[in-house]
């Protein structure tokens, strides 16, 4: 999608459904990382847009590099003081592996669906067999709900926690 956030709500859903499994920042990181292709394209005037990081292959690359690069952050992070949002330094590999896999097959399979210029399979193959199977409103509409219904839930969790704390 030009619009990576839309592809942060199932990350958020998939989070709150399972916050100890699923790293919500490493499902954003490799969606970031593989629209830095798109992006790279569109300014470049580069043709397909959503070239080889938007394949199967591809996207497991960058999540494999993702992956590759968490515990050298680590590392760096004990050495030097590193920004900490969502707690990411506290993080075990296992929550950042899936969540850097999820966010990057879930980023191919969600751009196949609304692409036309998509190879999802290559290099094997170059048809795109999920382009317009589902309306884009409906798409858009699917993941900014699923990103509502995921923080709402992180929320009452959250406050159902302190409150068992607090009384
Ligand atoms: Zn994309």
């Amino acid at each position: 999608m030009p619009f990576t956030p839309f592809h942060f709500g199932p990350g958020a859903l998939l989070h709150a459904a399972a916050p100890r499994q699923v790293s919500f920042l490493a499902f954003c990181a490799a969606n970031v990382a593989i629209d830095v292709e798109s992006l790279y394209n569109l300014v470049n005037h580069r043709h397909p847009v959503h070239a080889f990081f938007h394949s199967y292959l591809g996207a497991t690359l960058a999540a494999l590099a993702l992956i590759g690069l968490f515990p050298a952050l680590r590392r760096c992070a004990a050495r030097i003081r590193l920004p900490n949002p969502l707690d990411w330094q506290g993080l075990s590999l296992r929550p950042v592996v899936i969540g850097a896999a999820l966010g990057a097959w879930s980023h191919v399979a969600l751009d196949s669906l609304m692409h036309a210029d998509i190879a999802p399979l290559a290099p094997w193959s170059g048809r795109n067999h999920l382009l317009g199977i589902v309306p884009l409103d409906m798409l858009h509409t699917a993941c900014a709900a699923a990103g509502v219904l995921g923080l709402l839930i992180i929320g009452v969790r959250s406050v159902v926690a302190t409150a068992r704390r607090g009384g």
